[in-house]
């Protein structure tokens, strides 16, 4: 796979990888100054910078919240099992390379259901020795394929607690999907032990929804779908389990590393829970 900024007409891409239309992997690609991604994706990452200012720079904390969040669960929370729903394309500090710079042994699945982030995801995600780490190509939609998958299983003993991330992606699916997307957050959490974990980030329009209306608006018109959610509705995605301090938070103001400025200038909520 090329690293170049994709032309649309690469002939080594798989013939699997759609460059004439916007992806969401791409365009977040695109924000976070990434070169995997192409005209199409650029434009529609462009127009979602024109309605959302700050768009590159939520992309950016999206990520920071990813680290902090891992390394609250490896550091303080004993996690050594990851499973990453909606990985994206490979960047670095990816899960593993935060989980294992404290704890070596931590195994981590990646699922996506991008080509482009499989092409790379074999060459980029190699775990440390002591640790393991996987990738699996599936939609969330059908959360089954995911926890029967023999390379989950392989990876992971579920015996053992198991934080599954959803962090920037829930945004995809309507509440009228089959199964919706609090559905799918619970079937993944079903067979994981007590002392397993769920973290997620989400967009709201809580902060600004006018910004917001636009920026789905672009999405929508180029056919991604984008479902930002309200404080009480991320809060729903925890039902039966515990969150941890502070709750369900600005993304910027969860453990913040540095106090943030403005905690709501990243239109996200995040939240870490454990399951009981
Ligand atoms: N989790 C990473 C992060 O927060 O930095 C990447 C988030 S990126 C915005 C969203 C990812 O979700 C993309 O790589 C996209 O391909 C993936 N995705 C979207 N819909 C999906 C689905 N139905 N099944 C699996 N992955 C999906």
């Amino acid at each position: 796979m090329p690293q170049g900024q994709g032309t649309g007409t690469d002939p080594e891409l798989s013939p699997e990888i759609n460059t004439n239309v916007a992806h969401s992997a791409r365009v977040y690609d695109y924000w976070l100054g990434g070169k995997d991604n192409f005209p199409a994706d650029r434009e529609l990452a462009e127009l979602m910078i024109q309605a959302i200012p700050n768009m590159r720079a939520m992309a950016a904390a999206n990520r920071a919240f990813l680290s902090r969040a891992v390394r609250y669960l490896v550091g303080e929370a004993g996690i050594r099992q990851f499973l990453d729903l909606g990985t994206g394309i490979p960047t670095s500090p990816n899960v593993h390379e935060v989980a294992q710079a404290t704890a070596p042994d931590t195994r981590v699945v990646y699922v996506d259901n991008d080509p482009i982030v499989l092409a790379h995801a074999r060459a980029l995600l190699t775990s440390q020795d002591a640790g393991e780490t996987a990738f699996i190509m599936a939609d969330l939609r059908q959360p089954g394929s995911i926890l029967d998958h023999p390379t989950l299983t392989a990876t992971l003993d579920l015996r053992q607690p198991v934080a599954v991330l959803a962090v920037g992606v829930l945004m995809y699916f309507r509440d009228s999907d089959r199964p919706n997307p609090f559905e799918m957050v619970a079937t993944m959490l079903a067979p994981m032990p007590s002392g397993s974990y769920l973290a997620l980030t989400t967009p709201t329009p809580d902060f600004n929804p006018e910004e917001t209306a636009k920026a789905v608006a672009a999405a929508e018109a180029a056919g991604i779908t984008l479902v930002p959610r309200s404080k009480a509705e991320v809060e729903r995605f925890f039902t039966g389990l515990e969150l941890v301090d502070p709750g369900v938070a600005p993304m910027l103001a969860w453990r913040p590393d540095e106090p943030p400025a403005d905690p709501e200038s990243a239109y996200y909520w995040a939240g870490v829970a454990r399951k009981p």
